[in-house]
């Protein structure tokens, strides 16, 4: 399924960097899987297998590479996971302190919170994505931002599920990295992602401009997709980056004419792509130095619409 999900991302002209994931129990208290939660169950030896498969397959494949996905701390016992984690050399993600129900569990099995126990467990450094990381006390916010981790928000996904809202002030004036992800597939939108993720803070902090660190002055919009852009990048491992001899050429153009104003210049561009556009205003993307898209439209979306339409009629037996 690795080799496939690869040979699809390939067939598109996606960059993808593949976390194989540990999944192995049904609770903090070591129970077993439940008999939907089975499909995930995975064993230490079959991610490592995985792990090295791909990446001996992708070698030469610059839009693919791989990682190591640690499904939680409920779903994985760290310490079964440790020889994973001194092997693994690409990107680490974990999904912690989701919800509070979480946060209470872990508190009576292990007697400390998900990021408080994890930072004092794992030498949790900038490899890894804390997926997001959302109910955190004002230590694990300095320990999280010390340690160099990202935190892989989803705003829309804690906000479809209801999840509660990250404390983005505190954590970005202690220096901390993040980045945007989708978590599940309820709307796939970067825009509207950062959008969200402004919002819910100058919403539930009663302020403007909410998400720029204390001092800084200029475009919330700039400064929200550079450092999400940044944080991205580290989560999927990828080390050279931007306009530099040697990174990969990835580009996405925008367009000018879904913008709401004409001649906006620099990163007013950034600030009317993300909370003033209804669409996202995207022309070309240019991904792994070949154009995938061209004026909105994917070159080959026609056979990929068909074949995904085709497939979910199989899977749903229709
Ligand atoms: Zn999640």
């Amino acid at each position: 399924m690795s080799l496939r999900v690869g040979e699809a991302a390939q067939a598109v002209g996606i960059g993808l960097t593949l976390l194989p994931t540990l999944y192995e129990r049904g609770g903090f208290d070591g129970r077993p899987l439940q008999e939907a939660q089975e499909r995930f169950a995975t064993t230490p030896e079959l991610i490592g297998r995985i792990i090295s498969e791909t990446r001996s397959a992708w070698a030469e494949t610059p839009l693919l590479s791989v990682g190591l996905g640690l499904h939680s701390l409920r779903a994985v016992d760290l310490k079964t996971a440790s020889d994973l984690l001194s092997a693994q050399t690409g990107p680490v993600h974990i999904h912690v302190a989701e919800q509070q129900k979480e946060v209470e569990e872990c508190v009576a099995f292990v007697g400390a919170r998900p990021v408080e126990y994890l930072l004092s467990q794992t030498d949790v450094d900038e490899r890894w994505c804390l997926v997001h990381a959302t109910h955190l006390s004002a230590s694990e916010v300095a320990g999280m931002a010390r340690s160099g981790a990202v935190a892989g928000l989803c705003p829309i996904t804690e906000a479809n599920l209801g999840d509660g809202l990250f404390p983005l002030a505190p954590y970005v004036n202690d220096g901390g990295r993040f980045g945007i992800g989708s978590d599940s597939n309820v709307l796939i939108s970067p825009w509207e992602e950062l959008r969200t993720l402004e919002y819910g803070q100058r919403l539930f902090t009663q302020t403007r401009c909410a998400a720029l660190p204390a001092e800084t002055l200029g475009s919330t919009g700039g400064w929200l997709y550079r450092q999400a852009l940044d944080g991205g990048r580290r989560a999927c491992g990828l080390e050279s980056w931007g306009l530099v001899a040697g990174a990969r050429a990835d580009l996405c153009v925008l367009d000018e004419d879904l913008l709401p104003l004409p001649y906006l210049q620099d990163d007013a561009v950034l600030d009317a792509a993300i909370f003033g556009s209804r669409q996202p205003p995207v022309k070309d993307v240019l991904c792994g130095g070949q154009w995938r898209v061209r004026d909105g439209r994917h070159l080959n979306r026609d056979a990929v619409t068909a074949a995904f339409r085709r497939t979910v009629r199989i899977l749903l037996d229709l």
